[in-house]
């Protein structure tokens, strides 16, 4: 059970600020709170009482996006759902309606904030790859006094390893900023121990642009999740793909690279083999995505979005 002394609701960000400065030892934020529930259910972290938890969700500065410059800055409080239902979103951000199929289900998509899933350091969160692919910035706002400083830096750079951020006491993540990859095809693979409502063991993600003819690689962005402490980009995967035409030897060649950079501690050899499939499925599948076609199509399992 989860229990608390003070539950705030505020709705500006220095009113948020004040309130999380103030707070006691040991208190939290919440946005979606679909990680705290289940770490503090009975079972997990035991009976938690909190002095004081802040949430996040009625603040109107974390809410909503907005596009200029080639960048998408999304709130602190987008939510996975928004990421399936928004037509704008789907077409700036093609990685992300599929990463979000495969994200919990329906009721935990609406509460589940994408800053929140970057926030918990988890190796294997499944939004934090295609946000590196995005080359994600991070915005974060704290104060000096009462006067609201904020501070950016790569998502690359926030993560410190499992759980562990470069988040400061007294500090809230405002919003994430990502490419706009419109024009690109997109797709995410996912595994874990079961079929639905199910945390990665590894994940892999994959926006990819061609030429007009579909023939050569313009642009590839490549992530995985799940192979070690923290998600990974695969850019020097991405440059030996970069400006060449599309084969299926080249293809497999480049999904072979990164099997030894499985550094997990469970599983290995398992991750191993999952690793190379699921990289050579994702250039598939955002390739398909784009519409060129796909040298020697693959039989696989997917997901429709
Ligand atoms: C049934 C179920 C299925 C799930 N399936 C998946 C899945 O498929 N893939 C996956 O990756 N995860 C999954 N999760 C985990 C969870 O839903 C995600 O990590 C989610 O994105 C967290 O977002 P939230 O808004 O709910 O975060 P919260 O639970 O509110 O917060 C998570 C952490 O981030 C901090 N935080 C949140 N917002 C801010 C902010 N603006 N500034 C500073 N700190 C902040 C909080 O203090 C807390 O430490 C699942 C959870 C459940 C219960």
């Amino acid at each position: 059970m989860l229990t608390c002394d003070q539950y705030h609701m505020p709705t500006t960000l220095p009113e948020a600020l004040a309130l999380w400065r103030a707070a006691p030892e040991g208190s939290r934020l919440v946005a979606g709170a679909t990680d705290i529930l289940p770490w503090a259910r009975e079972g997990r972290a035991g009976h938690v009482h909190l002095p004081a938890m802040i949430d996040l969700s009625r603040i109107g500065e974390l809410s909503g996006y907005a596009i200029a410059d080639g960048r998408v800055r999304l709130g602190a409080n987008v939510v996975y759902q928004q990421f399936l239902t928004d037509d704008t979103l789907r077409a700036h951000l093609p990685c992300m309606p599929f990463c979000s199929i495969w994200f919990a289900d329906d009721q935990i998509r609406e509460q589940a904030t994408l800053a929140g899933n970057v926030v918990n350091a988890s190796p294997a969160a499944d939004g934090t790859p295609p946000v590196l692919a995005l080359n994600g910035d991070i915005e974060i706002a704290g104060l000096d006094g009462d006067t609201v400083v904020r501070r950016s830096l790569a998502v690359a750079d926030f993560l410190k390893g499992p759980g562990k951020t470069d988040l400061r006491p007294g500090e809230i993540v405002t919003a994430l900023t990502c490419d706009s990859l419109e024009g690109y095809g997109g797709s995410f693979q996912k595994v874990g121990q079961r079929r639905s409502l199910v945390i990665s063991s590894v994940c892999a993600v994959a926006c990819i642009k061609t030429d007009p003819a579909g023939e050569v690689f313009e642009d590839v962005r490549l992530a995985l999740g799940g192979i070690g402490p923290v998600p990974v980009r695969l850019t020097d995967i991405e440059d030996m793909l970069k400006g060449q035409r599309i084969t299926r030897e080249l293809i497999a060649e480049a999904s072979s690279i990164p099997v030894t950079r499985v550094a997990s501690r469970t599983r290995q050899d398992y991750r191993r083999t999952v690793v190379r499939g699921f990289v050579e499925a994702a250039i598939d599948d955002a390739l398909a995505d784009t519409g060129a076609p796909v040298p020697v199509p693959r039989e696989r399992e997917k997901s429709h979005v």
